[in-house]
């Protein structure tokens, strides 16, 4: 007899662990089956969750009551919340992790999600009957059936890693490649093509001498991610930053030939914002060093991930090339970086809901669609897993975000709209609303949206309308509340003298006033909470520009919601 789901869900990385919550947490019987239990929730490169534009995803992932924030909570060892000195709009959280804690968080999640059972088999085809994508086959010859096939296999698909001129087939390092899958897109005539990335060694951080290199520390105050979390109870630990040299290009120029990456051996296409130290010596010629950042894997893991040097070359060239590294001279290498190449789908081929078009019951989310990113994959798992268990469920919307409203829709927009050339990640300025779309407010565009079609459960839906009703009540108070320029002069505020009563939150325009200030006039203020305040003065400081915004997306939506006839003569 064969097992049968509402949703199936290939891959238990970080698309794959948001589509199964996801499609769960709306009632869908779900299964992730993934290739080994133990590697769920992996980070395949850098130990670290967020960034810029990428914080903003991991907050509005988190806002749909999705795992990323939370375990990043969990997990995070040094919390800096980058652009702080930018406005609110292009600030981005970011934490470095302690991988086990990371992944020891996902996989406990997804042991508590009720609905959802996890199966660690290889899935090695998929079951298409009568144009419809209705299950998939396990390596073993078991069929399982579903209303709904999500795949997220990340790097695996055709995966070959190249470390010099040595090759070898693998979806990660120690991992086997998903080859069998990869033939059956061939087969049902996806339109896949190949891209690369890379990873740096792995250093023995007992190895490095600490006391030559310079220090960067955790913000005093780590903001957490998850708007469920009150604070951050992990110690914070330090970084390191050390730098190439003159030597290291020299030695990098002289071994060009024997990198996959320039000897023609890799075809796909690399992410331009992450490029290898390869790229960087060749684009960047004139340079004297490029910035290492020495991050720690662990609290309790000797294991140091040199951010910046992800490459290709030979295992013996990777050890001289630290040996040209302040600080690194006698460090031990782990074990040496490489470049993997693997196969995607051109995400032009899927829809809104990452369905794709010509298969029916078919959703692709994640590395597979060509983005390259931990929050990338996890926001685009929690739009697949939504949108196939309604799909499953007869339901004919998916999640309904665009890119008026949040990162996750402009991404969406740009994958299946515009394709990629090159792997894509998120930035803010990918949006035209960025000034809207703040990682500060995620919750309030997004846990609506999330209550409304069951996505959200009890105890975020509970902390959001909290935060809701203090956000009211301050707004209330702050418009209420007004002076007049000369009563306003009594307590030491500087306004034009033209007579004009301003009410608390057009003081708040004032790049010199906020709440406490006005507290010190109107005690009762005081009682509007930390999170409510931030919040509020961002939007009294902004209100002008954001009443404009919010006139632009409501154009936008309009004209997207106009249908064009199928007949149309676009000729004509
Ligand atoms: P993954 O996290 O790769 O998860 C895929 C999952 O699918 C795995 O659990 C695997 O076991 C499972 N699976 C695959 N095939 C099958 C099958 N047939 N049956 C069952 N299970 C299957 N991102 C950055 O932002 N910056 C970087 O510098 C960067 N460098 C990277 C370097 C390397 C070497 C790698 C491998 C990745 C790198 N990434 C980087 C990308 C980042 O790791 C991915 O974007 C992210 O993990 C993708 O998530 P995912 O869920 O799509 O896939």
């Amino acid at each position: 007899m064969k097992h049968r789901f509402d949703v199936i869900v290939v891959g238990g990385g970080h698309a794959g662990t948001e589509a199964v919550a996801a499609a769960a947490r709306l009632g869908a019987r779900t299964v992730l089956v993934t290739q080994d239990l133990a590697t769920i929730g992996a980070m395949s490169c850098n130990p670290a969750i967020g960034g810029l534009g990428k914080g903003q995803l991991v907050r509005e992932i988190d806002a749909l009551d999705g795992i990323m924030g939370r375990a990043a909570d969990a997990a995070g060892i040094q919390f800096r919340l980058l652009n702080r000195r930018k406005g609110p709009a292009v600030r981005g959280p970011r934490t470095q992790a302690d991988r086990k804690l990371y992944r020891t968080f996902v996989q406990h999640a997804l042991r508590e999600q009720p609905g959802l059972e996890l199966l660690q088999a290889e899935v090695a085809d998929l079951v298409v009957e009568a144009g419809r994508c209705s299950g998939v086959v396990l390596a073993d010859g078991t069929e399982l059936a579903g209303g709904a096939v999500v795949l997220t296999t990340g790097t695996f698909l055709g995966g070959l890693i190249h470390i010099g001129d040595v090759r070898i087939p693998a979806g990660r390092v120690g991992e086997a490649p998903s080859l069998a899958l990869s033939r059956t897109l061939a087969r049902l005539s996806l339109p896949v093509g190949r891209l690369k990335t890379g990873t740096p060694a792995r250093l023995d951080g007992r190895t490095i001498e600490w006391s030559r290199i310079e220090r960067q520390a955790a913000d005093a105050e780590p903001v957490p991610f998850s708007f469920l979390t009150d604070r951050v109870t992990n110690p914070q630990i330090e970084c390191g930053v050390t730098r190439t040299t003159v030597a290291s290009h020299a030695l990098i120029r002289a071994n060009l030939a024997t990198s996959p990456l320039f000897s023609g051996t890799i075809q796909g296409r690399g992410p331009r914002y992450c490029p290898s130290i390869e790229d960087k010596v060749v684009r960047f010629g004139d340079r004297d060093g490029h910035q290492i950042f020495l991050e720690p894997e662990g609290l309790d893991d000797p294991t140091i991930y040199p951010n910046g040097i992800s490459t290709s070359l030979s295992e013996a060239v990777q050890r001289e090339l630290l040996a040209t590294i302040p600080g690194l001279e006698g460090v031990r290498m782990v074990r040496p970086g490489y470049a993997i190449e693997y196969d995607f789908v051109d995400p032009r081929a899927l829809d809104a809901r990452l369905g794709v078009q010509a298969l029916p019951g078919l959703y692709l989310a994640g590395q597979i669609n060509g983005t390259t990113g931990y929050e990338e994959a996890g926001a685009q798992g929690l739009v697949a897993g939504a949108s196939a268990a309604m799909a499953a469920s007869g339901a004919e919307t998916g999640l309904p975000l665009d890119r008026a409203g949040s990162y996750i829709g402009v991404m969406v927009d740009d994958l299946i709209t515009q394709g990629v050339t090159e792997p894509y990640r998120m930035f803010t300025s990918r949006s035209e609303f960025r000034l809207s779309l703040r990682a500060d407010n995620a919750d309030e565009r997004l846990t609506p949206i999330g209550q409304r079609i069951g996505l959200v459960g009890r105890g975020r839906s509970d902390c959001y309308e909290g935060h809701s009703e203090a956000m009211d009540r301050g707004r209330e108070a702050l418009r209420e509340l007004a002076l007049t320029p000369r009563e306003a002069e009594w307590h030491g505020l500087q306004l034009n003298q033209d007579g004009q009563r301003r009410s608390a939150f057009q003081l708040l325009a004032h790049a010199d006033i906020d709440i406490g200030r006005l507290s010190a006039i109107w005690p009762e203020l005081q009682r509007i909470p930390g999170r409510a305040r931030e919040r509020l003065e961002t939007e009294a400081r902004y209100d002008v520009y954001l009443d404009r915004q919010a006139r632009d997306a409501a154009a936008l939506r309009r004209d997207e919601g106009h249908g064009l006839p199928a007949d149309l003569d676009y000729a004509g």
